[in-house]
């Protein structure tokens, strides 16, 4: 079982007196309050008592403590692209998925205007009693191409996409095996199916085969869950090794193209394309259009018979409305640019390798990133993250800090997404600034232990 990260170093007492004096007391506990209050005090007093959400105050409130500007939810003014544009201010971005640069495309707008104009913003209607539209059967169909599958099916979210399909097809009695990184939506969709649930240390095929071995003969069905590319880190796993654990333990497996698709392989395929497998690799299919195909949803491409029960089954399907026809018009604009124009895939590549090269050289350190358009500059504290994050954004730069609980607090983080758009000079640019900043920040660096002794004495 995955098992969540621990207080960042802290005590539980320490924990509690820092709360204390960084968190606004007011709203909690005034035993003065009217009465009409009572009940909403009391759902805060519930709120605060949640572990999580105490933890995710304690990294705020140290942020406000040290005078860092929240790195969460910026208000873009337009689109964000390789450039972006934040309360009126041009900004070099890495922060958003925009991997072939097709959010925004003119076509891929145009394409969507035409399916508004065509259906409206809505289907108005699951699928099944009366959301079909053409245009959600030829996404389907192209995607299905893209994988060599022979269906595909898809979904409004990416998200509730792994967490219905998997927390469907498997059931207590079963086994799901995954990724120890694997990404939140599969963890809540094996949670969901009640299937006994197994992870292996990350991109360990040799691990995942053995604890196959030795867990397989007590489940009937097997679900192996990996990804094409992880969000989190920029690696990619051994597709070969895994193909072949799972056919001789007869086991299903489930490859999350959310990051490889459009970055991956010599047309951006995906991770077959790139081990040059065909689509008997994997048994699912699993991808998201937020990312490469500049939309929002998520689809399973597989055997046609697994396709026809998940459509005619899977609770996220049945029970929910059709995709939206922009967002799938916007999917297929988006996949024709990418067919027509596979050198797009080809520059991402180029320079996510001269972000991760120049990165390198810099001394910085850049994980287990293989530079295929994720590069995460691991900085070993949430603070530190945060405080590189903010010294950047100062100097022009948008990049998120990916802080504990996240990531477990030593592996705290900046993560870039690369698109094919950003240039050698933008490049070149963010690297320098963040060498020179990382230098400044060197010895300043407060974990948030150290924090907790400072704010006592
Ligand atoms: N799978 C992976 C690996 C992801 O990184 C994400 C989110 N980025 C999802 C699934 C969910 O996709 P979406 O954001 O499109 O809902």
């Amino acid at each position: 079982m995955t098992t969540k990260p621990k207080a960042a170093g802290l005590s539980a007492a320490e924990k509690a007196g820092l709360l204390r004096r960084l968190s606004d007391r007011r709203a909690v506990g005034d035993r003065s309050a009217p009465k009409a209050h009572i009940a909403a005090a009391s759902m805060l007093e519930e709120l605060n008592s949640i572990a999580e959400y105490e933890q995710l105050r304690l990294v705020r409130a140290a942020g406000d403590m040290l005078g860092i500007s929240n790195p969460y939810f910026r208000v873009h003014d337009g689109i964000a692209g390789p450039e972006t544009s934040i309360g009126g201010q041009s900004f070099i971005n890495f922060s958003s998925y925009n991997y072939l640069g097709l959010n925004g495309h003119p076509e891929v707008s145009a394409a969507a205007k035409a399916a508004i104009d065509r259906y409206g913003t809505s289907v108005s209607a699951s699928r099944l009693v009366s959301g079909e539209r053409e245009i959600h059967r030829e996404l389907e169909r192209r995607l299905a191409a893209v994988h060599g599958a022979e269906d595909c099916v898809s979904f409004v979210s990416g998200h509730a996409t792994n967490v219905t399909v998997i927390g469907h097809l498997l059931d207590k009695g079963d086994l799901i095996l995954h990724d120890a990184l694997s990404h939140n939506s599969a963890v809540q969709g094996a949670q969901l199916s009640g299937a006994h649930r197994v992870s292996f240390p990350h991109n360990d095929a040799g691990a995942a085969k053995r604890l196959l071995a030795e867990h397989r003969r007590r489940h009937r069905r097997v679900l192996v869950v990996i990804e094409g590319h992880y969000s989190m880190d920029g690696d990619i796993p051994d597709l070969p090794a895994f193909t072949e654990i799972v056919r001789q333990e007869q086991a299903w497996l489930l490859v999350d193209e959310a990051h490889s698709l459009g970055v991956l392989g010599r047309r951006g395929h995906g991770l077959a394309e790139h081990f040059g497998m065909g689509p008997d690799a994997a048994d699912l299919w699993m991808g998201t259009l937020s990312k490469t195909l500049a939309g929002c949803g998520g689809y399973i491409a597989g055997r046609k018979e697994l396709i026809e029960y998940l459509k005619l089954s899977a609770p996220g399907f049945v029970y929910s409305v059709g995709m939206s026809p922009p967002v799938a018009a916007a999917a297929i604009a988006a996949l024709d640019i990418m067919a027509r124009e596979p050198e797009r895939v080809g520059r991402l590549q180029a320079m996510s390798r001269l972000f991760l090269e120049k990165a390198k050289q810099a001394g910085l350190d850049t994980g287990s990133s293989e530079g295929f358009g994720i590069v995460p500059i691991i900085t070993g504290s949430s603070i530190a993250a945060a405080r590189l994050s903010d010294a950047l954004f100062k100097r022009g730069i948008n990049v998120q800090p990916i802080l504990y609980p996240a990531v477990p607090e030593q592996a705290a983080r900046l993560r870039f997404f690369l698109s094919c758009e950003h240039t050698p000079g933008q490049i070149e640019a963010a690297v320098g600034f963040l060498a020179e900043e990382s230098a400044r920040l060197q010895g300043q660096s407060l974990d948030l232990a150290a924090l907790a002794g400072r704010l006592k004495s």
